[in-house]
């Protein structure tokens, strides 16, 4: 029997061209079996197509035929977010070029727990993690200098932020967080064992900075005090300048928890919405949001870069002292992580690749869908919009349904694979969400999804 080939080496680049040319088959035959945003059928039929693909999943003899068989079942079955009426979530459509140099990080395989399994992706993760702790930061003097490193995400990211607070302030510190803010972070907290977090009611979608004097002059501290840019449900973005404010007077630390608000960054139009982001002594960031690459691509940013000596963690096999003062950098302090892949290859062909032009123009994009989505809504006699758009999310319902009629429109949608709609609830209703990070999707898109929706609204 012949040995299965590698993905690097000499041979891999030939390896790996065949198959990489099958894949590429499958996802296509895939995506036209599919033939919409995601599979027909709901969950009992898509998981038994699923289970006739796989069949023996360990045979006694192996199946050249697996990766394309299973590649065409994986893309057939998938909710596709570059289908413009897959609009539900913060799951973006990556762009090719990153998803590309992603494919030359699996083949490579570099691993960022030692220099000397990742010697030229540990310069450029240093590279990408500083220039976009310079775009959050922009304003800083020289000391202290910003830094930021790569999670799997804002989740990851928030429970960073979380530890560096408990190891800045205490093991006391007490989380105060808007009811709009990420689920997320009070599980963080709990994870910590930190104090039970202390919720600011936010009846209007955002943080009210007066709320928040309130809730840090009742509780005693320390606090960090977390805001967002870019609420999950409604895309809304704290008063972030007046929260810094009250958190300056309280000498309460702040986190920024911008996992969707933080590519507005790369936009001219839009960026001036995040003002205030830079007095946060920690920022959450998602590159797989508002960013466009392929999951995972979370950073956490850190307005003073000795807040990361918190994470430094000592193992001889990876960085013994005599190694590191010879010169070899200590990568195991930048992750609660051991074995961690590069996801700054992607980022740094994305940015160079579109440039902040290009970048901006894509975030323009998707905040004008919102726009065009809201109006159409508007001008609908039979539909209802919550409210004009911050970012690139329009909540709406039709007019007079009551909750239940909601929830089953979405999931009629879902089950006959004809959009990916979300859900959330505010002011006391349920509302069908929709998360436009697709910029080549059209206006006709738009108008189909108002009446996909129309059509499976009872009369
Ligand atoms: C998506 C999101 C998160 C969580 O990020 P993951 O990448 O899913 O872990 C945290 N905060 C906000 C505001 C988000 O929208």
């Amino acid at each position: 029997m012949s040995m299965p080939p590698l993905a690097s080496g000499p041979q891999g680049p030939d390896a790996l061209r065949p198959l990489l040319a099958a894949v590429l088959d499958a996802l296509d035959t895939g995506a036209r079996t599919r033939g919409g945003p995601l599979p027909a059928g709901g969950p009992h039929a898509v998981a038994a197509r699923m289970r006739d693909a796989v069949g023996d999943l360990l045979p006694e003899h192996g199946d050249p035929g697996a990766l394309p068989a299973l590649v065409h079942a994986l893309a057939e079955g998938a909710a596709d977010p570059a289908d413009p009426l897959c609009a539900a979530h913060l799951h973006c459509p990556p762009l090719a070029v990153a998803t590309a140099a992603d494919l030359a990080v699996l083949a490579l395989n570099p691993s960022l727990d030692s220099w000397d399994q990742a010697p030229a992706a540990s310069e450029l993760e240093a590279l990408v993690t500083r220039q976009l702790a310079k775009e959050v930061y922009p304003d800083t003097p020289p000391t202290p200098t910003p830094d930021a490193v790569m999670t799997t995400g804002g989740t990851e990211s928030n429970q960073l932020a979380l530890l560096l607070a408990r190891e800045t302030l205490g093991p006391t510190v007490r989380l105060v967080r808007g009811a709009n803010a990420h689920h997320s972070l009070p599980r963080a907290a709990w994870l910590l064992g930190l104090p039970d977090p202390v919720t600011v009611p936010a009846p209007t979608g955002t943080l009210d900075p007066t709320a928040l004097h309130n809730a840090l002059t009742t509780h005693p501290g320390p606090h960090l005090v977390t805001a967002t840019a870019g609420t999950t449900d409604a895309g809304l973005i704290d008063p972030l300048p007046d929260i810094a404010a009250v958190c300056r007077t309280h000498r309460a630390r702040l986190h920024i928890d911008a996992a969707y608000g933080a590519g507005l960054l790369f936009s001219d139009r839009h960026r001036h919405r995040l003002t205030g982001l830079s007095a946060a002594d920690t920022v959450t960031l998602d590159l797989h949001k508002l960013g466009w690459q392929p999951i995972a691509a979370g950073l956490l940013a850190v307005r003073d870069h000795h807040d990361l000596t918190a994470l430094h963690h000592h193992a001889d096999y990876l960085n013994a002292d005599d190694d590191t003062e010879a010169g070899l950098p200590d990568l195991l302090g930048r992750s609660l992580r051991t074995t961690r892949r590069p996801d700054t290859l992607k980022i740094a062909v994305t940015l160079k690749t579109l440039g902040r032009t290009g970048l901006g123009a894509l975030v323009d994009q998707v905040c004008a869908h919102a726009h065009h989505l809201a109006d159409l809504i508007t001008a609908h006699p039979r539909l209802e919009l919550h409210a004009p758009p911050t970012i690139s999310t329009v909540l709406f319902r039709p007019t007079g349904a009551t909750d239940t009629t909601v929830a089953e429109i979405r999931r009629r949608l879902l089950t006959d694979g004809h959009a990916v709609l979300g859900r959330a609830h505010l002011h006391g209703r349920l509302w069908l969400k929709t998360t436009l990070l697709n910029p080549h999707t059209r206006p006709d898109d738009l108008a189909a999804l108002l009446k996909l929706v129309e059509g499976n609204t009872p009369t």
